[in-house]
């Protein structure tokens, strides 16, 4: 039974997850770059390292949450020299596929159990300890991780080998950008039809039409009111974490000869709006620069 947890990767995710671990009875030894992260943390009852080696000195199983695979492969790297043969490591962070199963190989030499494991729910998912795993890995190393995965979310589907989890990630996310165009320019034009945002929605919602992006993330104010769309915009899902989805899902389709034509507009699209300095905004705001409201454009 695992019972100490090295955590690396202490932020707006990690952070609360790490805490949730402690809520669950294990003891959190966790690691991170910027003093405030472990700050915060410490506070939840993580006990603060120095150093990845240091983090990992004593553990059964590892975490990882960091911003993008070349953070992963340095991390997992210093770990291929430390860990202990047969320990469980696994990466929540989002990253391509390719760094992925590139993590997987650095430590296939100790033997150790890894799995790609990234999440859907975002911060509030994090801290309600509810986030989706979507898990790549050998069937070994996902029955271990189950009830580590637990105490942090709810839903964990197992989707297959070394890189699966990020692949899974990244086509249900190329999905959500590509239906968030969609439902908003379909708003759009329901405006300039002088038909309302109430009409569009009872219809849609109910029709062919529906998708998350419209019955969850309404990019309008009022008909889903705990949509971003009515406390103006505010993330969410920040418009910025939408793009680097959105570019990992690209890159996967370049280097797998896919075709992605709306995937690749929609990455357009995102870049865009992230140009013109709406990274921070949640991603259903994209709807303004569709308008061509003045806030929104150049
Ligand atoms: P974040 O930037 O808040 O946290 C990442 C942390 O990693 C930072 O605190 C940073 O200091 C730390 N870090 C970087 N390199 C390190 C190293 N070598 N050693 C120790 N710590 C290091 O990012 P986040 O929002 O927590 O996201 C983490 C991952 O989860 C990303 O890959 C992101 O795409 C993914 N994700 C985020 C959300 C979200 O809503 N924020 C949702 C789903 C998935």
């Amino acid at each position: 039974m695992t019972k100490t947890i090295g955590f690396i990767g202490l932020g707006n995710m990690g952070g609360p997850m790490a805490a949730n671990l402690v809520k669950a009875g294990l003891r959190v030894a966790g690691f991170d770059l910027v003093a405030a992260s472990c700050e915060a943390a410490k506070a939840h009852g993580v006990g603060i390292a120095n150093s990845v080696a240091e983090a990992v000195a004593h553990a059964d199983a590892v975490v990882t949450m960091l911003p993008a695979g070349k953070h992963v492969l340095s991390v997992w790297g210093e770990l291929a020299a430390v860990l202990r043969p047969r320990t469980l490591v696994i990466d929540s962070s989002t990253i391509d596929v390719d760094s992925a199963r590139k993590a997987h190989a650095l430590l296939a030499g100790k033997e150790c159990l890894t799995l790609d494991a990234p999440v859907s729910g975002g911060t509030g998912g994090a801290t309600a300890g509810t986030l989706t795993f979507m898990v790549g890995g050998a069937n070994e190393a996902f029955v271990a991780a189950e009830p580590i995965l637990g105490m942090m979310g709810k839903r964990i589907v197992h989707c297959g080998g070394a890189g699966a989890g990020q692949a899974a990630k990244i086509c249900n996310n190329m999905i959500l950008g590509i239906s968030m165009a969609g439902v908003c320019e379909a708003f759009v034009l329901a405006e300039r039809l002088g038909l309302s945002h109430q009409a569009l929605f009872d219809v849609a919602s109910t029709s062919s039409g529906q998708c998350w992006s419209l019955t969850s993330y309404c990019p309008v104010p009022g008909p889903v009111p705990t949509s971003p769309a009515n406390r103006d915009y505010a993330p969410g899902f920040a418009a910025a974490l939408m793009l680097k989805d959105l570019r990992l899902a690209q890159e996967a389709a370049l280097a797998s000869g896919a075709t992605t034509p709306l995937g690749a507009q929609a990455a357009q699209l995102y870049a865009l709006f992230e140009k013109l300095g709406h990274g921070g905004e949640d991603f259903s705001a994209i709807i303004r620069m569709l308008r061509g409201e003045s806030a929104a454009t150049p």
